[in-house]
């Protein structure tokens, strides 16, 4: 495999889709070694055929604001690989979404649930609408025109959709809701993240920071350490924060920094229960204002405008808000303060010149797509749950999530050790979920 060759063919025909081409890039420079090592990968133009989506749709939404206005948004649907089971993975609404930031999340989803073990392909999907400022009356609106379109590519054993920035439990009950009405009869599998009275799953809301947060307690294991009484910094304050901080704090450590595209939040004494629920307070406002916390609560979370998670001192990084979030700069800035682990839990939460500078410079560092597979794992074990018309207990999932981010940290162990005998946990996420699905590939011919 020539990497740069293979990078400039598909920079010809995505031109300028920046984060789709960092995506592809640091998944080919990771997999390169153990790639030249199977001639019939080569033969079969494995990875010139894994880089590109399997099927894009693009459907207009209109819908009516609250002021009687008409409104149109663009609406996507990535449906990236399905070489190990039916396209899974989130719907993004956010102002930025273009095809490109779709295209990087439908392929780092492809890996992202290979490694999960469960047999899923990779998905991605959303619009460019903006759920800043919106009453839910729009939101529902919204979601109800946007499935108006997506529901001719969706099904439980077709392509399942889930929440992903911008999408929590509230827009799948209107997603869900539209879809069933227009079937005209109950397809229970064919959105995750449902509510527990129809079809979602114990845990699912949760599953993402607890599964990172697993993940963390094996990275820290591995190297030696322990979490409790650690100063964690996470960025963001919707789902995945919110679950990332309930399990950081139940493990005994302090969570020390929220933050919102506004400014971060600082809690010296640690973040507490009722600032934990009131991030859901936050979330369902639609203000996206991280200030809203230290209005609440003055005595406990001090804001700063404009600063980042990342210049408030910790132990342990986790970016769990946007991609790219954490720049080379920010790193120096944790490290120079202290900071001796990152662990993305956003999907390619720090850009390349911080993963390079975190791993020359000794401190631990995994992937989203190793930490952050949880969230997508369980949204796989709600599939199985609704497939067996029967509903597990909260002990189950957990247990189960608990196996499946063991299982995805040995993986990375497996295919990621040095030489040194440290653990690359970016090319051991990559390669052995390139290895899966190449080799489903491989299996099932050249369609
Ligand atoms: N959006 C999440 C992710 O990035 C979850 C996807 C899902 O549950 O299908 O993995």
């Amino acid at each position: 495999m020539n990497v740069e060759k293979i990078m400039a063919d598909l920079e010809a025909k995505h031109p300028g889709e920046s984060e789709y081409l960092q995506a592809v890039r640091e998944v080919l420079e990771s997999i390169e070694e153990v790639y030249n090592q199977h001639p019939e990968f080569e033969k079969a133009k494995i990875v010139e055929r894994m880089v590109e989506p399997e099927r894009i749709f693009t459907f207009r939404v209109t819908w009516i604001d609250d002021k009687g206005e008409v409104q149109t948004n663009l609406g996507y649907r990535v449906q990236f690989n399905s070489a190990i089971g039916p396209y899974k993975g989130g719907l993004r609404f956010h102002k930025a979404v273009t095809p490109s930031m779709l295209k990087f999340l439908g392929f780092e989803q492809t890996f992202k649930n290979a490694l999960t073990t469960l047999p899923m392909g990779g998905g991605k999907g959303g619009s460019d609408f903006d759920p800043v400022g919106k009453s839910d009356a729009e939101i529902m609106r919204f979601c109800q025109a946007f499935m108006l379109e997506l529901r001719h590519n969706i099904g439980p054993d077709q392509d399942v959709p889930a929440g992903d920035v911008g999408v929590g439990g509230r827009e799948i009950g209107y997603l869900n809701g539209m879809y069933q009405k227009l079937a005209r009869r109950y397809h229970t599998g064919v959105l995750t993240g449902k509510g527990e009275t129809w079809g979602g799953s114990i845990l699912r809301p949760e599953a993402t920071g607890f599964g990172a947060l697993y993940f963390v307690e094996h990275v820290l294991r591995t190297a030696g350490k322990d979490i409790k009484d650690k100063k964690v910094a996470l960025s963001g304050f919707g789902n995945v924060a919110w679950g990332a901080a309930i399990k950081a704090t139940e493990l005994g450590a302090k969570v020390v920094a929220i933050s919102g595209p506004d400014g971060v939040c600082e809690i010296a004494d640690g973040i507490t229960k009722e600032m934990i629920d009131y991030m859901l307070v936050m979330r369902a406002s639609n203000r996206n204002k991280v200030q809203d916390m230290a209005d609440k609560f003055p005595k406990a979370a001090k804001f700063t405008a404009g600063k980042k998670a990342w210049s408030i001192p910790c132990d342990i990084a986790l970016p769990c808000a946007f991609q790219n979030e954490l720049s080379e700069d920010d790193a120096k800035e944790l490290k120079a303060n202290g900071c001796w682990c990152c662990c993305e839990v956003s999907n390619m939460g720090c850009q390349p010149g911080a993963i390079h500078y975190f791993q020359n410079n000794g401190v631990l560092f995994a992937p989203g797509k190793a930490v952050n597979a949880g969230g997508v794992a369980t949204s796989g074990l709600e599939m199985t749950q609704n497939a067996a018309h029967l509903s597990w207990s909260a002990k189950e999932v957990d247990d189960k999530l608990h196996w499946i981010m063991e299982n995805i940290h040995e993986q990375c162990v497996k295919f990621g050790t040095q030489a040194d005998g440290t653990i690359d946990y970016v090319k051991g996420a990559n390669i052995a979920g390139f290895m899966k699905v190449a080799q489903a590939m491989l299996e099932q011919g050249v369609i």
